[in-house]
Parts: C-alpha cells; sequence; structure tokens
C-alpha cells in the first residue's frame, strides 16, 4: 500500500513542482512526504535539477541575449559609419559642386563679355605689362595700345606702330625709331574681326578647355583693385600662380597677375574703352603727311611669314 502511496506521489512530482495541484492531492502529497524519506529525497533531488535546470537555461538565455546585443551594437556601430561616410560625401560634393558652379558662372559671364566685346565696332584697349626677373633682377614695362574702329586697327607697341585691317592682306609697320615705314603684302590674312582682343585668351581657355575636373584646379576670391571689386581666378598656390582679376560688374577682365617662386613676376593691367575710337585714330593716310617726311618708305611686298614682326 505504501509502495503503491509512494508511486503515486513520484507520479505528482512535476505538477507538485509547479503547482499544479489540487489542494486536497497537495495535501496527500504533503503528508506522505513528512513520513517517507525515499519520497522526501526524491522530491528534493527533482527540485535541485529542475532548478539546476533553470538555472542552465537562464544562463543560455543570457548567452544568447549578450550575443544578440552585441550584434545590434555592431550594426548600430556600422550604421553611424557608413551614416558619416555618407554625410562626408555629402558635404564634399556639394561643397565642390558650389565651388565648381560659382567659378563656372564667373568664366561664363567673362566669356559672354568677350564674345560681346569682338563684336564691337569701336573700342580702345590698353594693354600694361610690367615684368620682373628676380634670378637678375631685371625689370621692364611694356605698353601695347589697340584702337579698333570698323574694321580698321592701328596698335601702338614701343616704339613701333603697325596698321591693319580686318580681312585683309595688307600691312603697314611704322618704325618710329629707325624712322623707317614699310608696307607689307602678307601671304595670309592677319585679323579677323575682333582678333585683337584674343590678349584675353585665358579667359577663352577657361571656358573652351578646361572643363569638369581641371576647372575644380581653379580657385575664386573676391577682392578690390584700383577701386572697382573683382572676382579672382586663381590657379596654382600661394608661390606660384596665375590670378585672372574680372570686373564684377563690367565682367571684362583688368589684370593679370602671374608669379613663379623665386624666378619672376609678371603683372599685365587692361583698361578697356567703348566708342572713343575718332576715324583719324585707324587711319594710315596721316603716314603721308608732313609729320612722316622724313621716314624711309620701303615697299616689301610679300612678307615671308617667318620673319613675321611687330
Ligand atoms: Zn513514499
Amino acid at each position: 500500500m505504501k509502495n503503491n502511496d509512494c508511486d503515486i506521489v513520484k507520479d505528482l512530482s512535476i505538477q507538485y513542482i509547479e503547482d499544479m495541484l489540487s489542494s486536497n492531492s497537495r495535501e496527500f502529497v504533503d503528508n506522505h512526504l513528512l513520513n517517507c524519506k525515499d519520497c522526501k529525497k526524491y522530491y528534493n533531488d527533482m527540485n535541485s535539477n529542475i532548478f539546476n535546470e533553470n538555472i542552465k537555461n537562464d544562463k543560455k538565455d543570457e548567452i544568447e541575449i549578450n550575443h544578440l546585443k552585441k550584434i545590434r551594437n555592431h550594426m548600430n556601430f556600422l550604421k553611424i559609419i557608413i551614416t558619416s561616410i555618407l554625410i562626408v560625401i555629402i558635404v564634399i560634393m556639394t561643397t565642390f559642386s558650389i565651388k565648381y558652379y560659382n567659378i563656372s558662372n564667373v568664366i561664363n559671364e567673362a566669356y559672354n563679355k568677350l564674345e560681346y566685346m569682338k563684336n564691337l565696332d569701336n573700342y580702345k584697349l590698353i594693354q600694361e605689362t610690367t615684368y620682373k626677373n628676380f634670378l637678375d633682377n631685371s625689370m621692364y614695362t611694356v605698353k601695347t595700345t589697340y584702337y579698333y574702329k570698323d574694321g580698321k586697327y592701328k596698335i601702338e607697341l614701343g616704339d613701333g606702330i603697325r596698321y591693319l585691317e580686318d580681312d585683309s592682306y595688307n600691312k603697314i609697320c611704322v618704325y618710329n625709331d629707325l624712322k623707317q615705314i614699310e608696307y607689307y603684302t602678307q601671304d595670309f590674312i592677319e585679323e579677323k574681326k575682333g582678333d585683337t582682343l584674343n590678349v584675353f585668351s585665358n579667359i577663352r581657355n577657361y571656358k573652351t578647355l578646361e572643363k569638369g575636373i581641371s576647372r575644380l584646379g581653379l580657385s575664386l576670391r573676391e577682392e578690390r583693385f584700383n577701386g572697382i571689386d573683382c572676382y579672382v581666378i586663381r590657379r596654382g598656390n600661394n608661390n606660384s600662380y596665375r590670378d585672372i582679376w574680372i570686373d564684377k560688374k563690367q565682367k571684362v577682365t583688368l589684370r593679370m597677375v602671374e608669379e613663379e617662386y623665386m624666378h619672376h613676376y609678371c603683372e599685365t593691367v587692361y583698361t578697356f574703352f567703348e566708342n572713343m575710337v575718332k576715324d583719324e585714330d585707324v587711319d594710315s593716310s596721316i603716314l603721308n603727311t608732313e609729320k612722316y617726311k622724313n621716314y624711309e618708305k620701303k615697299n616689301i611686298g610679300i612678307h615671308d611669314t617667318k620673319y613675321k614682326d611687330l
């Protein structure tokens, strides 16, 4: 009978421990456990086994949770890294885009202005260049004045004058120091309308040749020159550079400064006038007047382009 009780109590052990017995059954088990050492031991062992099992499971869970936490932390870290990289890329691209846009804007405006100037029928351009050589400490200045009116040019350069015409094979060179006037017929057409303004070739090159990445090698700043607000486009660094100064309002190039560190410094200043040239400024018939009476006049004929001067 007692053995039979033992079997029943053992069968009920799980429900007992899990507290799933009715109060009558629980009382029956409690009473039996008070008197039966064997069952008491069985119950204690059971209890501690389940306890250990629970601890094991808890530990397993904890390890798993820790593992998941680690993965989550790694994911968060990756997210932060990727987001940071994306932000840096976006900032760099935005900065470069703004820089490219601003420089391109200035170049385009100056180029459009140059194209407009080339179509003018009346302009005068003074170009003054100062060159300093740091190697031998020498220095010189050159002033060239271009007059253009209705297809005719007069170019004053140093001690000489040159007369030209658009789409013409004729050229006249006046050498004041030699008191000599030479009349040429060339084997090519010297000038097309607006050609004298090729002195602004840098702007044309920036517009037509230097695009994309190479334009990012340029930098833009704003500065004043002779009281005029200017954009300054620089290629190079603080030691060796070429700066082009563009009138912010008129879009005309006012100045070009070139320096090669410890080697040379070269500055050209441009002054541009519209509608100030008179017919007599570009009229070569002045060479037949009293003023040039003492000049030797040479008819050169076809001029070999290899020896083109002035
Ligand atoms: Zn028992």
